[in-house]
């Protein structure tokens, strides 16, 4: 017998998130295309992913016996334009300018964890932010939180794509909630156009291309090929989301939640700051926020390629001191070192 879903969603709206539906732990149809990308290596650099290949997109390969997947999702405020009468930024991605969202979404799956722990005491539960091998986008997909667009996002329509997927996986075998069936994009290509790294195709991402990719997963240097175009990127990228119709500013994405949580933390970083971090700094300034992911050498990286990127009325020399230090530091890295030779190459005679 399946247990009805709607206690399981109206218990996960009630925890916060902004969306909620249930799908069967059974591995989704998009298994077949994730091992063309593998194989394709339009993974690029995530070689980590390839770990898990032949049990990514199995749910019982996470949890023995999952027969449920309960998906939900958070979403975090559009990211604003940014103020750039200061000294000079880097942009962030704004699903990393909140706390760290794996720890504030698991901590509220963790509680539904419990509660429907003590509710049914024979079977198992297992929450997933993220870092579980499954297709997140794809059992969201199947539960009808949304549908993956060109840009490979979850959208659901009215609330846009700023969203973070979470998992609960169980071996209560519960009723699915229906899929959505309207199809997001249609004749638009509008995140096709706008990425300045021409990282996509209709419905597939080649993260050897994509700045959010090569900002922070890539941890050995980013081909020169791409520094133009990342422009002032130094952790993620929003273009492909930021030119969507569904993110518009509309009276009803107004009206679309998000999780308190999810406000902005740090909305951008100074990239002299970045220049001149120590480990303890990088710490300090980062504590909290998922942005720890890249290392003290990859920001020190992405910060010199926005440096160089920077319209010379924006270089002061405090800050090519700055990119100085780190040329003749023999302490520094090869791929710091670099990067701000090509920042200083960029802006040379200009200071
Ligand atoms: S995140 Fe940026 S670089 Fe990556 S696909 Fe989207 S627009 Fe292109
Ligand atoms: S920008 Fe257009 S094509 Fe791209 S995901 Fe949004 S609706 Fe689809």
């Amino acid at each position: 017998m399946r247990l009805s879903s709607s206690s399981f969603v109206e218990d996960a709206r009630s925890a916060g998130f902004a969306l909620a539906g249930v799908t069967t732990a059974t591995p989704p149809p998009q298994v077949e295309a994730l091992r063309r990308w593998f194989k394709a290596g339009l993974h690029g650099s995530m070689k980590w992913m390839e770990k898990h290949a032949a049990q990514r997109g199995d749910p019982a390969a996470v949890l023995e016996g999952a027969r449920s997947v309960i998906c939900v999702a958070d979403r975090y405020p559009p990211p604003h334009e940014e103020d750039h009468s200061g000294p000079a930024i880097g942009r962030i991605a704004g699903y990393a300018r909140g706390r760290d969202y794996h720890r504030v979404m698991k901590r509220r799956l963790h509680s539904l964890c419990d509660r429907w722990g003590a509710q049914w005491p024979e079977a198992t539960f297992r929450a997933c932010v993220d870092t579980a091998p499954l297709l997140e986008r794809a059992h969201a997909e199947a539960a009808g939180l949304g549908r993956v667009g060109k840009n490979t996002m979850l959208i659901e329509p009215g609330t846009g794509s700023w969203l973070l997927l979470g998992e609960i996986l169980t071996t209560l075998k519960i009723e699915p909630t229906p899929q959505k069936h309207e199809e997001p994009c249609g004749t638009c290509t509008r995140c096709i156009e706008a990425c300045p790294t021409e990282a996509l195709r209709p419905w597939e991402l080649d993260a050897n291309r994509c700045i959010a990719a090569l900002t922070i997963e890539q941890r050995t240097p980013i081909d020169p090929a791409w520094h133009s175009r990342m422009d002032d990127w130094i952790f993620g990228c929003d273009e492909c989301q930021t030119v969507c119709p569904h993110n518009g500013d509309t009276s009803r994405t107004r009206q679309a939640p998000f999780h308190e949580s999810q406000s902005p933390r740090v909305d951008h970083l100074v990239l002299e700051d970045v220049l001149r971090w120590d480990a303890k700094q990088r710490q300090e300034a980062l504590a909290g926020t998922s942005m720890t992911r890249a290392n003290l050498s990859m920001w020190k990286r992405n910060a010199c390629i926005a440096v160089a990127n920077l319209p010379a009325n924006q270089c002061d020399a405090s800050l090519m001191q700055a990119i100085d230090m780190l040329v003749e530091d023999p302490a520094q890295p090869p791929m710091v070192r670099e990067a701000a030779m090509a920042a200083k190459l960029a802006h040379q005679g200009e200071v």
